[in-house]
């Protein structure tokens, strides 16, 4: 098991080290949410990850089944429920031990920030990978 945490350390979750897929997204909504020049995230089916403390200082914002999950009171982006509720894409940031995967590839680098360089060989996609 992998643990993660918010910032303040109120929320804590453990989340199996079994994600099917990593990437590093450029997207405008990543950019904004994360305040940063990209998210890196990692996906795993939702009922992989549980909150072990803090689950009354959960920040919602979306709807239930497609929402960002922060903490309320220090506001770090936990992670997001994603393809009707089956998957979440953690945040790897919040990951307090390494996963075992690393982000294979980039998403929506036609609208990447102009200011950020990618300097790794990864596979680079416009859109969504093919
Ligand atoms: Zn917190
Ligand atoms: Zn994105």
């Amino acid at each position: 098991m992998l643990e993660g945490r918010c910032r303040c350390g109120a929320v804590r979750y453990v989340v199996q080290d079994a994600f099917r897929y990593a990437a590093k997204c450029h997207c405008s909504g990543c950019r904004a949410a994360t305040g940063s020049a990209f998210k890196p995230f990692a996906g795993i089916e939702r009922e992989k990850l549980e909150i072990t403390q803090g689950l009354d200082n959960l920040a919602i914002f979306g709807e239930e089944d497609a929402n960002d999950t922060r903490c309320r009171l220090c506001g770090s982006f936990l992670f997001s429920v994603v393809r009707s509720s089956e998957y979440v894409h953690v945040a790897m940031g919040s990951l307090v031990d390494a996963p075992t995967i690393r982000p294979t590839h980039h998403i929506f680098v036609g609208s990447k920030a102009e200011w950020f360089e990618i300097t790794d060989e990864l596979p680079q996609f416009d859109e969504h990978a093919v």
